[in-house]
């Protein structure tokens, strides 16, 4: 029997891995870390629906808490907007460390095995193919790795560069957050509960504060690293306007990242697939990645069940499928990020002021449809601040050809085709 290995128990990997172990597929996961130590240690929102989606039991409703809506602040936090209350329940909060047990303990019923502790350094590539993975005692063979080691995935950055495959990401495609909770010093909450701030002290980025009834969840996040100056200026700003924020941390307390840009362009080769962060498959305006790679990681089973010897080839229908299934919507997003992270904190001040960016935008990241007099008035605004109307002007450019560019991957895996719409999609 063919033999498939997870690289990392990411999100998608498991969702993979549960799929394929259902299907009777010989599935072995190896994660660097323990067992209990899997997971954020925090609650994150995704979409209920991604678990029927993915093939995967969804859990009991006690485990999701409502999505709280949300309200933005401007640089000079002279503004806010609040979007209308969250009414489909569609989204909602799940602890990450739940959710990661939860998929664990499904992919282990399914049949699939778990090793905990073993940390990959490599993939290893014989033929121009991937036959298995280099770890820290020894060297594991496969037909297929499926890399779901996240955003450093060591099985990706070891790849050779004929795969096609893209190793590193710019710095500028790194979000890297602060997330900790506080706890309250009363009970009391107040509207509204969900703040997001851009440029928060200067910095570019963005911050939050949610405040939960026992605790404040506070994100600190910027493009660039982020050291301990940052973190402590602005997480004393957030003391000072939230007095009900006591100094106790009571989870998270640390960094990590997210990659933000737009899914990479090929995420398959002969005898391997990336899903989740490895592929960046997040959404780049919110940092949401849970619900794409569990949608993801069940197309990859599909195909995978199907393929004949997963070569690149035969894989190639896996990416096919989530672009065309997935992918479009975050293409959009990504681009209206680009335009709005061009920007400086004066920018951004103007854009609420003058109403160029209001709930519609932010909330709806770009979905949005306007009468006639707001679409002038928004461009008469724009054009008083010349400089603001380039980006608007190329980010809507690239958003109109999106249909055209997807239409460029072919159905089929083709080398030259493929160049071609890498190049046309990284350029959009
Ligand atoms: C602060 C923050 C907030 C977020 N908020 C949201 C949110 O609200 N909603 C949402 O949908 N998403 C959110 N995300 C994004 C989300 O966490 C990811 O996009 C999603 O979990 C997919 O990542 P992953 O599971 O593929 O990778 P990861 O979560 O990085 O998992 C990779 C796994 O691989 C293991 N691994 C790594 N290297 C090795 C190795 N060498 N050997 C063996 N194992 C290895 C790791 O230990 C880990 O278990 C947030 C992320 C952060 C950091």
């Amino acid at each position: 029997m063919k033999k498939i290995l997870v690289a990392g128990a990411g999100i998608g990997g498991l969702v993979a891995a549960a799929n394929l172990a259902k299907n009777g597929f010989d599935v072995t996961l190896l994660e660097k870390q323990n067992r209990d130590s899997i997971g954020h240690d925090w609650l994150d929102t995704m979409l209920k629906s991604a678990f029927e989606e993915s093939g995967i039991p969804c859990p009991d409703s006690s485990v999701f808490s409502p999505q709280h809506n949300v309200c933005f602040h401007n640089p000079n936090k002279s503004m806010s907007l609040t979007a209308p209350e969250n009414t489909d329940n569609s989204a909602a909060y799940i602890d990450r460390k739940f959710l990661s047990a939860y998929l664990i303990d499904y992919a282990e019923k399914c049949g699939a095995e778990l090793r905990f502790g073993v940390n990959i350094r490599k993939a290893v590539t014989k033929n121009s193919r991937i036959v298995g993975v280099e770890t820290d005692t020894e060297v594991i063979d496969c037909d297929l790795l499926i890399d779901s080691a996240g955003l450093d995935s060591p099985a990706r950055k070891s790849l050779p560069d004929e795969s096609g495959v893209r190793k590193e990401l710019k710095e500028s495609e790194i979000f890297s957050a602060y997330r900790a909770y506080y706890e309250n010093i009363t009970d009391e909450t107040s509207e509204p509960r969900y703040n997001i701030y851009f440029f928060h002290c200067g910095n570019g980025g963005m911050d939050w504060v949610i405040k939960e009834k026992g605790f404040t969840d506070i994100l600190v996040g910027n493009f660039t690293p982020l050291n301990e100056q940052k973190i402590k200026a602005a997480t004393e700003d957030f003391f000072k306007d939230y007095p009900n924020m006591g100094r106790k941390i009571v989870r998270g307390g640390y960094c990590a990242q997210i990659p933000l840009r737009r899914t990479l362009p090929v995420i398959v080769w002969n005898g391997y697939a990336a899903v989740g962060d490895s592929a960046v498959m997040v959404e780049p305006m919110s940092g949401s990645g849970i619900s794409l790679s569990m949608k993801a990681g069940k197309i990859l089973a599909d195909t995978v069940t199907k393929a004949v010897d997963y070569s690149k080839e035969s894989l190639w229908n896996y990416q096919y499928r989530y672009f065309n299934e997935l992918g479009n919507s975050q293409l959009s997003s990504d681009i209206m990020k680009n335009c709005l992270a061009s920007m400086t904190a004066e920018d951004i001040d103007y854009l609420f002021e003058k109403k160029i960016l209001t709930n519609a935008e932010l909330a709806a990241q770009g979905a949005t449809k306007y009468t006639v007099t707001e679409f002038l008035a928004k461009g008469v605004n724009l054009c008083l601040r010349p400089r603001l109307i380039m980006p608007f002007i190329r980010a809507f450019a690239s958003i109109a050809k999106i249909g055209k560019t997807l239409k460029l991957m072919p159905e089929e895996y083709s080398k030259e085709q493929i160049d071609i719409w890498a190049k046309e999609y990284e350029k959009l």
